[in-house]
């Protein structure tokens, strides 16, 4: 049965690393949105617990029950929840219909456009936002934005630190006028934590840099160190020997040119590795052997006669052969597939 292996010590060995390089450990909050990047939300949050992780994001309600007794604090950022679940459980407000939703004492986070303009609020609405989760009895308990340019040009970047440090003041100065407790703040993801020096926020929230990656559009040193914790592995169906000029799979894409040893492996584009349909360049398990196109739904064939083979250890090619981000290939993992911590 097919699996996908998490390496424990090199997600500890990561988190040492970012720790390290933000100097304080608490500072450092985990992203485990979508099935913690597919690596396994269950599997993820007993490790970052064990590690002593005490924040977490995730995407909605549903990821945030599964582990909210865990942490001390999970932020959702989409969507709503129910008034019934666990106080630890806090909402991002993108817009005035999140607010209305709220039961009081939610503590709620504030997100706020500071130029990727994606999600958030106008940072000129900072103060009527503010007002209405304080008459609505929530607790304003973050207030956050999103730098898109952790990857891209240092202008861009600082550009929009400087709109989060203003908006920073703004919330200081509201918080003294209308006297609420200052608000947790944090705007850096994986890509802008690892470049930057000093981190001036209380927190960052890092995602993929945990998980092994980091794009190299922008050269961060530290990134090199990072080492990718998960790897398919898939097992064999059959085995069989076959004659030169066999045909294999769907339309009979791939011929044989010599008499070859075949075996099938239960991966295939249902699992979410992407299909291959022999137009791009080949795709290589982790021991070398081709992936021979086309690939099915639940199985591919390799000339091996391995009883397991692994697909990947590390998601920079097959992203690179799709033309995508490795953020792509690891969200894109079925759940179904079995996950194990090594
Ligand atoms: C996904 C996400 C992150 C983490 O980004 P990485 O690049 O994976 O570190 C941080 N903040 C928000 C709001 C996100 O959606």
């Amino acid at each position: 049965m097919s699996e996908i292996l998490i390496n424990s010590t090199k997600f500890k060995n990561n988190l040492d690393l970012i720790a390290e390089h933000i100097g304080d450990k608490d500072k450092l909050a985990l992203v485990m949105k979508d099935n913690a990047y597919g690596h396994g939300l269950q599997e993820i949050a007993t490790l970052a617990c064990a590690y002593g992780i005490k924040n977490i994001f995730v995407k909605n309600e549903s990821e945030a029950l599964k582990i909210a007794h865990l942490f001390e604090h999970i932020t959702v950022l989409y969507g709503r929840i129910c008034n019934d679940s666990p106080l630890n459980i806090h909402v991002s407000i993108n817009s005035m219909d999140n607010i209305h939703s709220l039961e009081p004492s939610r503590c709620v986070e504030l997100k706020v456009n500071t130029g990727m303009n994606r999600n958030g609020i106008p940072r000129e609405k900072l103060q009527t936002f503010i007002e209405e989760i304080l008459l609505k009895k929530l607790v304003l308990f973050g207030v956050f934005a999103h730098n898109g340019y952790g990857d891209v040009s240092e202008q861009s970047f600082q550009d929009a630190q400087k709109v989060f440090s203003e908006v920073k003041e703004e919330v200081l100065y509201l918080a003294e006028k209308l006297s609420f407790k200052i608000p947790r703040f944090h705007s850096l993801s994986s890509s802008g934590t690892l470049r930057s020096d000093k981190i001036e926020d209380d927190l960052v929230r890092i995602g993929i840099a945990a998980y092994g990656y980091l794009s190299n559009t922008f050269d961060i040193p530290l990134s090199k160190k990072l080492t990718p914790i998960a790897s398919l592995w898939a097992d064999k169906i059959c085995e069989q020997s076959l004659k030169k000029g066999s045909k294999i799979g769907y339309g009979g894409k791939t011929v044989l040119e010599k008499d070859t040893i075949i075996s099938t492996y239960d991966i295939g584009y249902g699992d979410g590795l992407f299909r291959i349909n022999g137009n791009k360049p080949s795709l290589k398990t982790a021991e070398g052997y081709i992936i021979l196109p086309v690939t099915s739904m639940d199985c591919f064939s390799c000339e091996s006669t391995l009883e397991r083979v692994c697909v990947f250890d590390d998601a920079t090619s097959i992203a690179k052969l799709f033309d995508t981000i490795p953020y792509e290939v690891l969200t894109s993992l079925s759940p179904f597939i079995k996950r194990s911590v090594i």
